[in-house]
């Protein structure tokens, strides 16, 4: 599964917050009837994005999350930079 731009630019902005050490869940919400769930796969509408830290308490929305599938996951972590 391959995110779309837009969900790669909002983990990236994500990535700002995230924490040393301190994992993150991007869920990529799409309409019921966007074509991602098609054969092609192709997203035809505005995803949803919802953040959550890695005990699952939602950080961050984008866009209206209701009534919309879940599709893609995505976990962004950063890595310990300490010595
Ligand atoms: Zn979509």
């Amino acid at each position: 599964m391959q995110l779309t731009p837009d969900a790669v630019a909002f983990a990236q902005e994500v990535q700002k917050h995230t924490k040393v050490g301190k994992a993150l869940i991007i869920h990529v919400q799409h309409d019921q009837w966007c074509g991602v769930f098609q054969p092609q796969g192709i997203c035809n509408c505005t995803p949803a994005y919802v953040l959550l830290d890695d005990e699952g308490t939602v950080l961050e929305t984008q866009g209206k999350s209701v009534c919309k599938s879940t599709l893609e996951t995505y976990v962004a972590s950063m890595k310990g930079g300490e010595k």
